[in-house]
This record gives C-alpha cells, structure tokens and sequence, in this order.
C-alpha cells in the first residue's frame, strides 16, 4: 500500500524560515540604535570617568548585538539545514566558517570602539594578532570545509543520469528499453546492447 507523505509537505515553502526575517529586523534596529545614538550630540559630550566616550559605548552595544544575533542566526540556520533541509545540507558545514569571517572581521572594529582608548601600543600589536591568527583560522577552516564538502559535491554531479538503453529484438523487432539478455517478446537472445541513443 503507497503511503501518502503528510505533515511536513503541507507546510508552507519557506515559513520554516520565517525566523530569519525576525532576526534580520532585529539587528537592522541594533544598528540603527548604535548609529543614531552614537552621533547623539549629547552622547558625544558626556564623559566617563576614563577616556571612554559614551557614544563609543551606544554604538558598541548596538554593533555587538547586531553581530551577537547574526551569529545566532548562523548556529540556528545551520542545525536546521542539518535537521530538516537535506538537499541544502551541503551548505551546512559552510554556514559557521563564513559567520565567523564576518564576525571576527567586523567585530575588530567593534570592539575596539571601547577598549581602544585604554591600548597602548603593545596591548594593540597583541589585540592585531589575536584578530589576525582569528581571521586566517576561520579562512582555512572556511577552506577545509569547502573542499571536503566539494569532493562528495562533484562526485555525485559527475554521475550524469544514464539514457535508457534501446534494443532491438533480431527475430520479434521488438523494441526494448533497458532489456535483459533475452527478448521479452519472444524470448530469443538480444545483440550485446550497444548504446542508442
Ligand atoms: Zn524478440
């Protein structure tokens, strides 16, 4: 008896995916925040006690959330290509990589938003490489991952799908597609198949 697929097929194409457009809103808004507060004149007069600027702060919270989120968008896309996408799986050992890159390349500037003021030129030379050795990390991890992914990836494109093979039968003239050694007609012998297209 054929089963009929229910319950998953009925969704809606894409509403599993409906989260990111929360996540996508929310760290438009974090942006915006930082931005827009961050050139508040008033936020760029008052002072910590320290060096420390509060717009420096505002945008930095804003930036860092905004970052925070696209990193939590990252982990939650990639399980549900793991779990529930199996022909977007390929991309899934990618996802993370990539999320890093962007983080840790925008996060450099972020960060520094609030501790830059208190580096001195050592402490900064060891902040650079910490970001340095982070970027490349994630640059050769990024690789690897594509690479073993890619194998499987090309392999199974390589397997071109294969064209019915005809024959026909010598005694019936039979037309057979995909035939065994011998005639479903008649039963006598086929030639040795040789590809027809
Ligand atoms: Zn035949």
């Amino acid at each position: 008896m054929a089963m009929l697929r229910g319950g998953e097929s009925e969704e809606i194409p894409g509403a599993r995916w409906l989260w990111v457009g929360h996540y996508a809103v929310g760290i438009l808004i974090a942006l915006l925040l930082g931005a827009i507060l961050g050139s508040f004149p008033l936020f760029h007069q008052s002072l910590f006690p320290s060096k420390l600027r509060a717009s420096d702060v505002v945008s930095f919270m804003g930036y860092g959330g905004a970052l925070l989120m696209f990193w939590l968008v990252g982990q939650r896309a990639a399980a549900q290509l793991e779990q529930r996408e199996k022909t977007l799986a390929f991309l899934r050992p990618l996802i993370m990589p990539v999320v890093q890159l962007i983080v840790l390349s925008l996060g450099y500037m972020v960060l520094l938003l609030v501790i830059g003021p208190f580096l001195d030129q050592t402490a900064k030379s060891i902040y650079n490489w910490i970001f340095i050795i982070g970027i490349v990390g994630a640059s050769l991890w990024l690789s690897f991952a594509w690479l073993r992914q890619s194998v499987p990836l090309l392999e199974s494109l390589g397997q071109a799908p294969v064209a019915d093979l005809r024959v026909s039968c010598l005694r019936c003239n039979a037309l057979l597609i995909n035939p065994g050694r011998f005639c479903e007609e008649c039963g006598a012998r086929l030639p040795r198949p040789s590809a027809q297209l």
